[in-house]
């Protein structure tokens, strides 16, 4: 059950709404160690319910260590594509209604004045596609010194799609970060396993 993982009533009563009864087997072994502080990488296909076994324990880490002043981005969340960038972002908002936290969205494809009053409103969570990310890392239109959880999503597809350096390079802006949680359909290759522990310290690793 849900309320038997530490959560804050807000989390689990949005779990309820969405009509999650008890948490997915990831979900199960991701999430108490993530709320130990520790990496996380997970071999976990979409269907899993891998989405929220990130994004709960990412809302509790800020509901338990909440802002002392306005600043930046704290949860970075990485997804290869547009649709799924969206995605992940619709489940932040519905897995965080009734807390204060703010989720925001930037992709390619959306014009830059979006992301700009995107980025305007400091989300607490952001989802971003690598590329469109890096953009305004290299404008200076974000910056990644406050970033306590960065959180790669299907990186293996990250990986085919030729997203590797970019990754590294955000991944390496990020230094300040307290966790990452790698998440990937697959740990097959020598790929995978070494952009692992380029950018993961300590991992515990689970399987869904
Ligand atoms: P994902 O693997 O994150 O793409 O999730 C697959 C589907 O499972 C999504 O529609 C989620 O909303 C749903 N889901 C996630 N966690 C649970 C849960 N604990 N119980 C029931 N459905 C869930």
């Amino acid at each position: 059950m849900f309320d038997e993982l530490d959560l804050d009533d807000a989390l689990v009563s949005a779990c309820q709404e969405m009509g999650y009864s008890k948490p997915t087997s990831i979900q199960q072994l991701v999430i108490p160690p993530a709320m130990d502080a520790k990496d996380i990488l997970a071999c976990a296909p979409t269907g899993t319910g891998k989405t929220a076994a990130f994004l709960l324990p990412a809302a509790q880490f800020l509901l338990d260590y909440p802002r002392r002043q306005p600043g930046g981005v704290r949860v970075l969340i990485l997804a290869p594509t547009r649709e799924l960038a969206l995605q992940v972002h619709q489940q932040a908002l519905s897995l965080c209604r009734f807390t204060s936290l703010k989720c925001g969205v930037i992709t390619g494809g959306i014009n830059y004045g979006t992301d700009r009053e995107t980025l305007e409103e400091t989300p607490d969570i952001l989802v971003a596609t690598p590329g469109r990310l890096f953009e305004h890392i290299e404008k200076e239109s974000f910056d990644c010194r406050e970033i306590e959880i960065l959180i790669l999503d299907e990186a293996d597809r990250m990986l085919d799609m030729g997203f590797s350096a970019i990754v590294n390079q955000i991944a390496a802006e990020a230094r300040w970060r307290k966790q990452t949680f790698l998440f990937s359909a697959t740990l097959e290759g020598t790929g995978i396993a070494r952009f692992a522990s380029d950018i993961l310290k300590d991992p515990v690793e689970v399987s869904a």
